[in-house]
């Protein structure tokens, strides 16, 4: 479960605060997505969440425990954070860029070979035909599936998904969804999932909260959200 409570951050040098007195709680195995247009505090909200930045006041609790009080780097392994410019480091191979985290919690190499197929199977690609391929030799559809599989390598229980198939065309960014969900059906993992498509929301959220000017405006299931007048 993630809870944040009262949750603040203004920038130096900002006005306003991007991210304004935010309280919200994700229960556990559930997917939220944070709506709103650009600008709004969304991915401002999920890098504090992992603590790539600090909120100016409030607190965010992972499992009932402060993420002040864990060491970042720590906490950031524990993680999962996929991002729309996804970063696949391009002199490495597919498998040595999914392996980046087990490598740093010390797995043994056998492990980790193993781990790589299996993330590979599960996303839909052919370990095989991928595994020793370079990022410049994948499409966009499946670089993105790579940077999924790089951030489930150790099952973290939280995912923070920042616009993650918003830098693939509409037919691909249609089935990375299906495949996403069909995932998740059996991952139940706690999931942040950031979009400005309403659409994209609706169909993976649980819930959704939106987001207007660094407040939260509304919060609820897709039919609650729809029904309301
Ligand atoms: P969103 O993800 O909804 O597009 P962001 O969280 O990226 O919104 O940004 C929220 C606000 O904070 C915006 O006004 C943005 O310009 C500002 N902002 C984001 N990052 C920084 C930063 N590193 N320094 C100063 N202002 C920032
Ligand atoms: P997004 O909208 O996808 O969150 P942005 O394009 O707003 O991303 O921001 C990209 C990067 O620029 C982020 O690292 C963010 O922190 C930084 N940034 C955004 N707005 C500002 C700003 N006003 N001042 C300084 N850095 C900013």
């Amino acid at each position: 479960m993630i809870e944040l409570k009262e949750v603040t951050k203004l920038y130096k040098g900002q006005v306003a605060p991007a991210v304004d007195r935010l309280s919200l709680t994700i229960e556990k195995g559930e997917t939220c997505t944070f709506l709103g247009p650009s600008g709004c505090g969304k991915s401002t909200t999920l890098r504090m969440i992992n603590r790539m930045i600090e909120p100016s006041s409030g607190t965010i609790r992972i499992n009932g425990k402060d993420v002040k009080e864990e060491d970042p780097n720590k906490l950031r392994m524990g993680i999962g954070y996929v991002i729309q410019q996804i970063g696949l480091l391009p002199h490495r191979t597919v498998a040595e860029n999914i392996a980046i985290v087990p490598r740093l919690y010390g797995w043994p190499k056998e492990k980790i070979n193993e781990r790589v197929d299996e993330l590979l199977r599960l996303i839909g690609l052919d370990p095989e035909m991928t595994r020793n391929k370079y990022p410049s030799q994948l499409s966009g559809g499946q670089m993105q599936r790579i940077g999924v599989a790089r951030a489930m390598a150790v099952d973290p229980p939280v995912m923070l998904m920042d616009e993650p198939f918003g830098a693939v065309d509409p037919i691909a960014r249609n089935y990375l969804q299906d495949e996403f969900l069909r995932l998740q059906k059996e991952m139940k993992k706690t999931i942040c999932f950031v979009t400005h498509d309403i659409n994209e929301a609706i169909k993976m959220g649980d819930k959704i909260a939106i987001f207007n000017q660094g407040k939260l405006v509304q919060h609820g299931t897709p039919q609650e959200i729809l029904t309301r007048p």
